[in-house]
């Protein structure tokens, strides 16, 4: 069974809790944004998850 939506481990920055929902992931130029949700105070934000640099190995 797949969740459509996966509980993070962060705290929501406004009330607190961990309740925070990913809603969204989406890539960006500069890296993977995700939207956020808190599922008690319904707070939104998003956050940029970046590469900061990468190296072929082979
Ligand atoms: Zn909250």
């Amino acid at each position: 069974m797949i969740s459509p939506i996966r509980q993070t481990g962060l705290h929501c920055p406004a009330c607190g809790k961990r309740k925070l929902i990913t809603v969204d992931t989406r890539p960006t130029a500069g890296g993977i944004r995700r939207r956020k949700k808190c599922n008690t105070c319904d707070f939104r934000f998003s956050t940029v998850e970046t590469i900061a640099k990468m190296r072929k190995v082979r």
